[in-house]
């Protein structure tokens, strides 16, 4: 593409959202779609979940969803994901998904965490992600989406409006821009997100001026494969296997999930992963193990996390396992069709805080939000457009990396790991604030420490042991913003939650 090109929209982003969002909106507007490469999608494993099996209802995995959200969802935000997800699973069939069905063409559904009964959609066992992002690449392909490859490194702002996006030096103007660059993932030491996948969406929607909510909600998943590692992408071994009956256990043997929560090993994850990190300092052990011996045909049922053990020399049967952080529930603030609170800006998938996931996402419902929200947000868009703006815009841009962001990692890995205590989280924000620098790293990690210090309660997946205690006065939300001197500040929202 040339120096200074027009289109209508530009996503940024090509994971299920983003690509739902282009593809959706392909026949309608002159579309531009711009990726740093393969985020978090193409990892999937578990599947998709919707309430398409003979006897579920959309109101049933409503109730799923509200209740692994510990009182934090949005309940009409949470209607919206059931009741409009088996459409958007249908539009991804009909575009070419292969989900796993049996010898008669049925769906094979899965169970995981938190879910009341088998709903989850899959493909090839453990691969749904690339199921999902082969269809979708695939479709972007025939409807000639425009595409280019490179990292938007900052947002051109007119007059309050988002009106373009800079890809490192190359300007694009547009009408509108729709976030949906993924989660955080590497902002943390050790997680199971792909390299790429920084919080880069976060940081820019700060920068322009827009808020961010529910992020100290941050999920860790309690079985990431246990390899060592201090750095970097660990990978998951998912919820599925304990979905067909795979066990957790400590050193000595004892399936401790037991007698802990009534669905046992099959608990919401922040259930489980607090569980997992209690045994782990108990026993003094860097992981516990995953039973598998309860799963049939696990290497051909679950390829990906099979080669995984397989890479790493872990035995099938007994898989070490530890916490590492996985998922985003909070990000941009949007309305119920991806509008952030400033014009022109918009926001889709795991970087969106649409109050679907509350204080803790339900297993399977990621995938789900980004077929629901991408069509969302491109429905709107068709609709209507923001005005065009000529005035000259000015460039709110991120600054590259310095050593800065590996300590502000290492800053966000301790005091916002997945126990939590004021002290800590006091200490690490007064080091960070000490060298307020527009860096990726440093500002997510200045927005989730500074929620995650607001917030004076355990709450889903904000475990702090100084605050132990659910409080009915926080259910409300935590909003941040940048300041004047361009330091994130977390704050308590006035009005609380709807019941
Ligand atoms: C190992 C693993 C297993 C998972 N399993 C499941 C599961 O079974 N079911 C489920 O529902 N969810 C699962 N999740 C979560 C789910 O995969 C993600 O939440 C979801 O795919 C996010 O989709 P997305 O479109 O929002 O972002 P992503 O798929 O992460 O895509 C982000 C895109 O943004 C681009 N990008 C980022 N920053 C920039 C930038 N500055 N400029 C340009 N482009 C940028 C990236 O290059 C990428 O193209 C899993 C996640 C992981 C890591």
């Amino acid at each position: 593409m040339s120096g200074s090109t027009d289109v209508d929209v530009v996503v940024v982003g090509a994971g299920v959202a983003g690509l739902t969002a282009a593809t959706t909106l392909a026949p309608h507007r002159r579309v531009l779609v711009v990726s740093a490469g393969a985020g978090s999608t193409r990892w999937a494993q578990g599947g998709i979940a919707a309430a398409v099996g003979p006897g579920d209802t959309p109101e049933q995995h409503a109730a799923d969803t509200l209740e692994a959200g510990a009182g934090a969802c949005d309940p009409e935000a949470v209607a919206v994901l059931t009741t409009e997800g088996p459409g958007r699973v249908a539009d991804l069939v009909a575009a070419g998904a292969r989900f796993d069905r049996d010898a008669e063409g049925r769906l094979l559904l899965g169970r995981e965490g938190g879910h009341g009964r088998r709903r989850i959609l899959h493909a090839s066992g453990d691969a749904t992600g690339v199921e999902v992002a082969r269809t979708l690449e695939l479709r972007a392909r025939e409807l000639g989406v425009s595409w280019l490859d490179g990292r938007v490194t900052g947002l051109l702002v007119s007059r309050g409006r988002v009106v373009g996006v800079d890809v490192g030096g190359r300007q694009v103007r547009a009408r509108a821009v729709v976030l949906a660059t993924g989660g955080l993932g590497h902002a943390y030491p050790v997680t199971t997100n792909p390299t790429g996948v920084t919080g880069d969406g976060l940081a820019l929607a700060l920068l322009a001026g827009a808020t961010l909510v529910d992020v100290e909600f941050v999920q860790f998943h309690p079985t990431a494969l246990w390899t060592g590692a201090a750095y970097g992408q660990v990978p998951l071994v998912t919820e599925a296997l304990r979905g067909e009956g795979a066990v957790l256990r400590d050193a000595g043997g004892e399936a401790f999930m037991q007698g802990r929560h009534p669905l046992a090993d099959l608990a919401p994850r922040d259930v489980v992963a607090r569980a997992v990190h209690e045994v782990m300092r108990r026993d003094a052990t860097p992981y516990v193990l995953l039973d598998t011996r309860p799963v049939a045909d696990l290497e051909r049922r679950f390829p990906t996390v099979a080669a995984a053990c397989r890479a790493h020399g872990v035995a099938l049967a007994s898989v070490p396992v530890t916490p590492a952080e996985h998922y985003l529930c909070g990000g941009v603030l949007t309305d119920g069709w991806g509008a952030s609170d400033v014009p022109g800006l918009y926001a889709v998938g795991e970087v969106a805080a649409t109050g679907v996931h509350g204080a803790n996402r339900l297993a399977s419902n990621s995938l789900l939000e980004g077929l629901v929200h991408g069509h969302r947000v491109a429905t709107r868009l068709a609709r209507e457009l923001p005005a065009s703006v000529v005035a000259d815009a000015e460039l709110c841009a991120l600054a590259p990396a310095t050593a800065c962001s590996a300590r502000a990692r290492e800053l966000l890995g301790g005091a916002g790991g997945l126990v939590r205590d004021g002290v800590g989280l006091a200490d690490a924000r007064r080091e960070l604030l000490a060298r307020p620098a527009p860096e990726v790293a440093w500002l997510v990690a200045a927005a989730v420490l500074g929620a995650a210090d607001v917030r004076r309660e355990s709450r889903g997946c904000h475990v702090r042991s100084d605050e132990p205690e659910s409080r009915p006065w926080w259910r409300r939300r935590i909003g941040v913003r940048l300041d004047a001197a361009g330091v994130p500040r977390a704050a308590a929202e006035r009005e609380e939650w709807a019941a």
